[in-house]
This record gives structure tokens, sequence and C-alpha cells, in this order.
């Protein structure tokens, strides 16, 4: 019976041009690697679709960073925080971000979680609850969705980018705690959310807005500090959430705050609470990426990335000129290319495969339907040549996929 339901549902999805396919790289994560798809012999790819976006997860000071720390402290953490896992290096590690993001949120105390999904949990979770109304912009992502289906709180969507239509909402609302909940930098369109007047809103409407600042830690502002710095501000106000396995190359993420926020999660957030604290060799890789994120090289890789975004765009711009299909109006490193229908999509990357070209179709649920999309994300590891190379390869498979 279970088992008949869940052909159903797979096949309806085949049907839809809705099933997912993993594929299984081999070798150090970059943007030359071995990929395999279950029905034929590994490849080499040229990939356009990680979140490593300075080229750090293979790097050679973060790779020592983690095999040190495993002949130091060994690997497993053995409990959870609040039993016995808390070690001295999460304690550093939750120091130096705290430093980071202190210009940003005055007297900022930071928290190691085990990943972006936890840390969103938690935060909506644990200041969510029955007193409080999220206000939840349309395009956040999965995780933030999911935070808010299971807080307490009331939640009130709001349009893209709708600073008018939030402030309507907010002035409606009679809930003694607000939350405005958004991703900084938006992961399948790539645009920047407007922090500047959420913040303004929110000092107006005595409201917080909590900041996933997933693809922007790292990579924006000044020593990567992300889209708080890009922007220049600073508030009590804001709950930041960076997430530590995209530009810092390794797993994790962190909830930057005022230390009553910080200790009110580690009193209440369940995901905080239970489950095992991170390895311990993960902390000291983010110990040594954080070096890098904020030095000279975290500098050269983040210009590097920015000239290639203008390279991709400029080269896709004469390609696409007159086309249907466009780039979605984004400056970072998430370059979407809107196709519109999921099969277009799935053809467009599969003529882009057959060269050698790996770049991700992104189908709803994801994206909202009608707006299926190839999601190139660039990183520093590439080179200009690769650039060109992908860009000579859409030009090609747009005409095959378009006739
Ligand atoms: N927020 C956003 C905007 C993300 O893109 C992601 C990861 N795709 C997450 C949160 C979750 O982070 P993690 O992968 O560390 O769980």
């Amino acid at each position: 019976m279970l088992l008949d339901h869940l052909e159903r549902q797979l096949a309806a999805r085949r049907a839809d041009a809705l099933l997912r396919r993993r594929r299984t790289a081999q070798g150090a994560c970059g943007p030359h690697q071995q990929v395999a798809d279950g029905t034929s012999p590994p490849r080499d790819m040229l990939a356009f679709c990680s979140n490593d976006y300075l080229g750090l997860a293979q790097h050679q000071h973060v790779r020592a960073g983690l095999i040190e720390g495993a002949q130091r402290d060994g690997v497993g953490s053995g409990a959870s925080h609040l039993v016995s896992g808390h070690h001295a290096v999460h304690v550093a590690l939750e120091q130096r971000l705290a430093e980071m993001l202190a210009p940003h949120v005055p007297d900022a105390r930071a928290l190691f979680f085990c990943s972006g999904y936890m840390a969103n949990l938690a935060v909506l979770t644990a200041l969510g609850d029955a007193q409080a109304t999220i206000f939840s912009e349309a395009l956040n992502h999965a995780s933030l969705i999911d935070g808010a289906r299971l807080a307490k709180a009331a939640v009130e969507k709001y349009a893209h980018a709708d600073v008018a239509g939030l402030e309507a909402q907010l002035a409606a609302c009679r809930s003694p705690v607000k939350l405005i909940v958004t991703d900084a930098v938006f992961s399948m369109d790539g645009d920047i959310a407007p922090l500047p007047e959420l913040l303004a809103l929110a000092e107006r409407h005595d409201a917080w807005v909590v900041v996933d600042d997933a693809h922007g830690f790292g990579v924006l502002g000044e020593q990567g500090r992300g889209s708080l710095a890009h922007f220049g501000l600073c508030s009590e106000r804001l709950i930041y959430m960076g997430t530590l396995g995209k530009a810092a190359g390794v797993a994790g993420a962190f909830v930057a705050a005022h230390p009553t926020v910080i200790d009110w999660l580690v009193q209440s957030a369940r995901t905080y609470i239970y489950t095992t604290a991170a390895p311990l060799p993960l902390a000291h890789a983010l110990l040594a990426s954080l070096d890098l994120i904020r030095g000279d090289e975290g500098e050269q890789r983040r210009q590097h990335l920015r000239a290639l975004v203008t390279r991709l765009r400029d080269g896709l711009g004469e390609v696409l000129a007159g086309h249907r299909w466009c780039l979605a109006p984004s400056d970072t490193a998430i370059q979407p290319l809107i196709v519109g229908a999921n099969a277009d999509a799935l053809q467009l990357a599969a003529a882009l495969e057959t060269q050698g070209c790996w770049v991700p179709a992104i189908r709803p649920p994801t994206v909202p339907a009608g707006t299926a999309r190839l999601r190139i994300t660039l990183s520093a590891a590439h080179r200009e040549a690769d650039v060109d190379r992908l860009v000579q390869a859409l030009a090609r498979a747009a005409g095959e996929v378009a006739r």
C-alpha cells in the first residue's frame, strides 16, 4: 500500500519533469571534477553549481587546520553542547565570529550550529512563540519556511522586496514581538534584500530583523563580513545567521545577535540542545578559513569573483540579446538564467552537460511554477577561461533547445 502510493507519486513527478536526480562527484570540490550519473562512466565536468564561492573547500590552509585539529583533539565532540560536547575550539570559533559581526550588531555574541538549516529552525522556533508574529519574505529559503511552520507564532508572508506592503502589515499587527525574516542574498535569484529599508521599518514598528546571510557571509562586505557590512548597517535589532559550508568552505552555521538573544537560544533552541555538537576538526578548519576570509587572500578572491560575475553577465548578455530567456538581475555569484518551462530547463541543462558543463536545472517547488531556471554559480576557483567556455556552451545549447 505504502509502496504503491509512493510509486504513483514518483511517476507523477517523472511525468511533470520534476524528478530530482543525484550525481556523484569524485575528487576535491572545485570547478573541475569527475562526475558520474549512475548510467555512464564518470566524466570530466566544468561545474557551475557549488556554493564554495571563494574556493576554500580544498584550500591547503583549511585542510591543514582540519588535519591538525583532528590530531590534537580527535574527531567527534562526544555529546551535545549542554551535556559535555561544548569544547574550547567551539568557544574560540564563536568568539572569532562574534568579533567579525560586532561592527554590525553591538555587543554581538555568536552561537555555532551544525548547519544553517538547524540555525534557522532554532531562531524561528525559539523567538517565534505564541506572542510573536513572523513576517516572512516570499522567496525565503526552505529552512526559514520550515522554521516559521514549526514556530508557535502567527506567520504573515510578504511579497518579494515589497517594503511598502510589509510596512502596512507591520502597522496593522498587534503582536508584542514582530520578526521580519529574510534571506539576505536570495538563494535561487541572487538579488539582495533591501536590508536598510527593512531595518528602518523595524525601528519604526518596534520589530526585529532576522537576516539569513547564507550566500553573503564571506563574499560580501569588508573582510567578507557579509550583507550587513555591504550596506554598512549596525543595530541591536539585527539577528544574523551566517552559514559556514558555502564561502567558508567547511560546514556549519552561526547566529550572531544581542547576548540576551543568544542566552535564550542556548536555553530553548531544540536544534541546538538536542543534537551532538559539531566535530572538533570542523571548528579548527573554520578558524583557518576565517583567517583567509578576513585577510588579503580573501580580498583577492572576492575581487576575482566580482570580475568573473561581470564577465559572465557581459558574455551572456550578448548571447541572449533578443532571446526569450534572460539572466535574472543579480550582482552576486548566483546568476540564474530564467527559462520558464521545466522541460526546457532540463533540456538546456542536458545540452550543457553534453558539452561538459555542469549547471543544475532548478524547478518547482524550489522556485515558483513557470520560472524553472539554470542556477549558475561562480566561484573564485573558476578562471576567466572557464566562464568563457560556459558562455560558448550556452550559446550553442540555447540555439539547440529553443529551436
Ligand atoms: N539558508 C539559505 C538561504 C540557504 O541557501 C541554505 C543552504 N542551501 C541554508 C540556509 C541552509 O544552510 P546549510 O546548508 O548550512 O544547512
